[in-house]
């Protein structure tokens, strides 16, 4: 597992059309109800699965909302392949 320092905007905002995959945790800038602020992905398509890691309630954003909300990735599910 890699983990990325605190990354700005201008650069999650294209990565995350193109770079997420599922098991990536992402950090939202209002918490959950339950008070997680983290989110692993669980699907990906039109519209983003979130699961919340601290209550795993599931919820569905479109990649908009998610641009939104997102404060920061905060860890990547594997290593990026290499070569
Ligand atoms: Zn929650």
């Amino acid at each position: 597992m890699r983990v990325f320092q605190i990354i700005t905007w201008d650069i999650i905002l294209p990565m995350m059309m193109s770079d997420f995959q599922i098991g990536d945790v992402v950090r939202l800038r209002k918490a959950h109800p339950c008070g997680g602020f983290e989110w692993q992905i669980f699907r990906l398509g039109a519209d983003i699965g979130l699961e919340c890691q601290t209550c795993h309630r599931r919820v569905m954003l479109s990649r908009r909302d998610l641009a939104h909300r997102m404060k920061a990735l905060v860890m990547h599910a594997e290593e990026p392949p290499k070569g």
